[in-house]
């Protein structure tokens, strides 16, 4: 049987090219857990089949729908910003391919995850499931943003670009709770962290990105 060499991986490249962006990872990411996470996380069975051989590229790519599954460097960057310890309930907006809340279940006590596609929700449910996570919880958004019958969280991460960071979210994170949320246009953001304590908010600049946007009420109208 022929097949195309250039496009498959076997099991141990794939686990060799893995680590080898760990180790490009880690001259930015300093959180251990981050990085030793990111290297056990099989990014490739979240990824297309015909973009398998790319799955450790540090570099988005497209899934269904027009969506895309972020950039390695950018997701061990916003989960490294969340700072969880292991006890977190962590609330996710932008389930897309599930690998992000695949990193957030492994650091955290449990995770809720909103996506407003169908199509992926139920793709990424599928590999949540096949992987053996059991302290994930997805649902479908609904008109307001995140999933505020599971407020308070200690940790909010926004995987989509917003217009700004709206009170809705910032009324869904406990005290001392760490939002993490691209802000901007629907075209460019700044990722934002906000740390909210008793009556004030700490804000710093992580640097520029690139989301899809985010939709709804208290987000960008629909495509
Ligand atoms: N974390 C994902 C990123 C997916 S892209 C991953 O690594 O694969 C962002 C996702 O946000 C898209 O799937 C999009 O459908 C979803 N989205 C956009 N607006 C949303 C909203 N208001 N609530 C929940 N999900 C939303």
């Amino acid at each position: 049987m022929f097949r195309e060499h250039s496009a498959w991986l076997s099991t141990v490249e794939m686990a060799q090219a893995r680590q080898k962006l760990i180790q490009q990872l880690s001259y930015e990411i300093k959180d251990k857990r981050v990085l030793e996470i990111m290297g056990r996380v099989p990014r490739e069975l979240f990824v297309p089949p015909s973009s398998q051989h790319l799955a450790y590229e540090n570099i988005p790519l497209p899934i269904d729908l027009g969506q895309t599954i972020s950039q390695p460097f950018i997701v061990a960057l916003m989960t490294e910003a969340l700072e969880l310890k292991g006890n977190e309930k962590v609330l996710e907006l932008g389930t897309g391919s599930g690998y992000q809340t695949a990193i957030l279940a492994e650091l955290a006590r449990c995770v809720i995850s909103v996506e407003r596609h169908q199509k992926l929700l139920d793709k990424a449910r599928s590999t949540l499931k096949l992987l053996g996570y059991r302290n994930v919880e997805l649902q479908l958004a609904e008109k307001r943003l995140g999933w505020p019958d599971g407020a308070p969280y200690d940790a909010i991460i926004v995987t989509a670009g917003a217009p700004n960071a709206s009170r809705e979210l910032l009324d869904q994170l406990g005290p001392g709770g760490r939002l993490v949320i691209p802000v901007g246009t629907p075209f460019e953001q700044q990722l934002m962290k906000i740390v909210k304590h008793d009556g004030r908010l700490d804000t710093v600049n992580l640097g520029p990105v690139r989301f899809v946007p985010l939709i709804g009420e208290d987000a960008w109208p629909t495509e």
